[in-house]
């Protein structure tokens, strides 16, 4: 039988209990796996120590119950959801689960904290109103979906519709989970797709505490089933299921490519990919020098420790300002370092790595800086030996060949390199495999806009970094990702065009 489980949180910034499921959320119920599965633990101690704690653990399925899952999204498309059902109520579902989701923002923000290690205030002012807004967002759209009229001749009508697709498979990733998980919800269900989500083993809770909210907002059992499980066993069987029809993943470039070949293999499923990324961050000299330490720091160390799939983490500084900015830049880093802890605590900015795997994984790249010859300019080591904390660390000196400068860290880690010329650091920051994200930080205006066309990457943020918004297109140039996410470009991957034509003249 499914269990529930409640977490008693007696913390600094949080006092209270919230109860979720362990189970799979499949046609409108809590099940157990159809035939074993696997017990997937949910560990604590990436927070606090390194006792390996387990705070629950989840079912895990397998092929079997994402085959229960794609028939009763299938079930749903066809009778409860899809264009059966007119966009007004599908958006009034919606914008009901934005409510209960705000309903209990702040039992979420401390499940969020648990499950992913972002520091509480993150969640509670960030993570979950962000949530609200998407789910708000894409409910508005839901009666706007609209195709178009297109008169060829006197004797011909066509009009196109926007369908949905049918069983939509999401897959998601372990940081953000909360707001990647909305992400696609959102979108696919607004345009009348139904959705199997996997969530990431890793960071599952929100979406099993979402799954009960999901329910309570009315919306027909199989329009979401949630099933828990590992990417090459749940993940994998939802990429090659024949009666899905699309897929949306948000993940790393390695497992991106695994989606893309499954789909070949099996129905050829329309596939976005939110990948990787090796943002660049630009200053140039004339650049408002505090809030290009603001936005330089933001854009790698905020929120999530590095962890973040548009982390500046290529800084390039223009050197009438390069010395005066990498000491205040330090400043930032070492003060992180002392604001670096519990994620429950109050002051704390900066939590930890995710899993041990995670924290190897990072101090592996710090390693690999220092063998290649870069030097390490501020951090550079991890916090205690207990829990998975690394301090905000400052390489200079690197060259672009190093592995540092080329691969995705996804932690606090972050190069700094003097430039010249616009010329030389636009090839620069291009100089990558990837294209997800730039920041570019000056005054000038038409330097701005140059800047901005001659990089290349998704998105774009002047004076600023890492902020997306909802209405705006979000994705990857090159190997950082296919399609686009958010907005009404977000929205359109989750339609087919169909074109109707009408011969209204009666000639051959
Ligand atoms: P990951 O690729 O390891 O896992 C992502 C999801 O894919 C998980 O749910 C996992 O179980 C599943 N998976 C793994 N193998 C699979 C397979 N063979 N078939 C199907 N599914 C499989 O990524 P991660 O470590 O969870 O997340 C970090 C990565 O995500 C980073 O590379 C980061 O840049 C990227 N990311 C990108 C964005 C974006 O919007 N571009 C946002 C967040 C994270």
């Amino acid at each position: 039988m499914p269990q529930t489980y409640t977490h008693n949180f007696d913390t600094p910034t949080y006092k209270g209990s919230v109860t979720f499921n362990t189970g799979l959320f499949i046609d409108g119920k809590w099940t157990d796996p159809v035939q074993g599965g696997d017990l997937i633990d949910i560990l604590m101690y990436r927070l606090y120590t390194a006792t390996g704690k387990v705070i629950v653990s989840i079912a895990g399925g397998t092929s079997k119950d994402v085959d229960v899952a794609v028939a009763a999204a299938e079930r749903a498309y066809r009778t409860t959801w899809g264009l059966k059902v007119p966009g007004s109520e599908r958006g009034r579902l919606l914008a009901k689960l934005a409510d209960l989701i705000e309903q209990h923002a702040d039992e979420l923000a401390a499940l969020e904290a648990l499950n992913v290690g972002m520091p509480l205030l993150v969640n509670k002012y960030f993570v979950v109103p962000g949530t609200v807004s998407t789910f708000r967002y894409f409910a508005g759209w839901s009666d706007k979906i609209h195709g178009k009229t297109i008169e060829p001749s006197e004797n011909k009508l066509a009009y196109t519709r926007h369908e949905p697709f049918g069983v939509c498979g999401a897959i998601t990733p372990w940081n953000f989970p909360l707001g990647v998980v909305a992400a696609k919800l959102a979108p696919a269900l607004a345009t009348g797709n139904t959705v199997v989500l996997k969530p990431s083993e890793i960071t599952p809770l929100t979406a099993l505490f979402l799954a009960d909210l999901i329910k309570e907002a009315g919306f027909p059992p199989g329009v979401v089933s949630i099933v828990n499980g590992y990417g090459h066993t749940v993940g994998d069987a939802i990429s090659r299921h024949p009666s899905v029809m699309k897929i949306t993943f948000t993940g790393s470039t390695l497992t991106g490519r695994k989606i893309l070949k499954a789909s070949a293999d099996s129905n050829l499923k329309k596939v976005t990919l939110e990948l990787g990324g090796k943002s660049p961050t630009i200053i140039f000299d004339d650049a408002d020098f505090e809030q290009a330490i603001k936005w330089a720091s933001m854009g790698v160390f905020f929120a999530a420790a590095g962890q973040t799939c548009t982390a500046g983490s290529r800084i390039y500084v223009q050197e009438g300002i390069y010395d005066r900015f990498l000491q205040a830049f330090a400043k930032v880093a070492e003060s992180l370092a002392g604001a670096t802890g519990n994620p429950f605590e109050a002051g704390v900015q900066h939590g930890p790595q995710i899993s041990s795997t995670q924290l190897e994984r990072v101090m592996g790249y710090i390693n690999s800086g220092k063998a290649e010859g870069a030097r390490v300019h501020s951090g550079g080591e991890r916090i205690g030996n207990t829990g998975y904390f690394i301090k905000p660390t400052i390489f200079t000196e690197v060259t672009a060949d190093m592995k540092i400068m080329q691969e995705e860290i996804f932690g606090p880690v972050c190069s700094i390199v003097k430039f010249k010329t616009e010329e030389e650091v636009t090839k620069w920051a291009n100089n990558t495999t990837y294209g997800l994200a730039a920041n570019v930080l000056t005054q000038n205006v038409s330097l701005a806009v140059r800047m901005a066309h001659n990089l290349e990457a998704g998105s774009i943020f002047v004076n600023s970094s890492q902020s997306p918004e909802r209405q705006v297109p979000f994705g990857g140039f090159k190997q950082s990702g296919m399609g686009r996410e958010m907005g009404q470009y977000g929205l359109d991957t989750y339609t087919q065009v169909k074109a109707v034509h009408i011969n209204i003249g009666l000639q051959i």
